[in-house]
């Protein structure tokens, strides 16, 4: 029986199991609950929470529940997460009341980046003008 018939299909890897935690990883510890957050939102896929080190006025970390090391794990099965995550994202820049002047969503990827938790994540900022290119 071929258990890769499509890209919604159940996948073999770890990885893309909804219900893995890694106990090390300090976001999957926000999820579960073992470590302390300021949660905005949760859901089964999503949650968000503020950057405990903020480096703007609004600083939100949306990540999946599941663990996802970065983008480049991700499959074309992972549509509807991406659209969650960037669903949720759009309501909180709303909520926050950065929609209008505008924010930015990065997702740091790799040493080059700057990326320091090995979990997906994606950094809502604004409120206050955003430099480009960053540095
Ligand atoms: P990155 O460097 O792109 O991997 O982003 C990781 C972000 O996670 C940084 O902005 C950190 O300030 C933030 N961070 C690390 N640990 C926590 C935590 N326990 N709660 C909230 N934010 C965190
Ligand atoms: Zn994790």
């Amino acid at each position: 029986m071929g258990s890769r018939a499509g890209p919604a299909a159940p996948r073999a890897d770890p990885a893309y199991n909804p219900a893995v935690t890694e106990s090390s990883c300090p976001f999957c510890r926000i999820v579960s609950g073992e470590a302390a957050a300021t949660v905005l939102h949760r859901d089964e896929v999503v949650i968000a929470f503020r950057d405990i080190a903020p480096r703007a006025p609004t600083h939100i970390l949306l990540a999946p529940c599941r663990h996802v090391s970065s983008v480049l794990e991700l499959g074309d099965g992972d549509g509807p997460l991406l659209a969650r995550l960037f669903g949720v994202a759009a309501d909180l820049a709303r909520s926050e009341g950065i929609a209008e002047n505008g924010f930015r969503i990065v997702a740091n990827t790799g040493p080059w980046s700057g990326q320091s938790v090995g979990h997906l994540h994606f950094h809502l900022l604004g409120g206050r003008s955003l430099g480009w290119p960053p540095g």
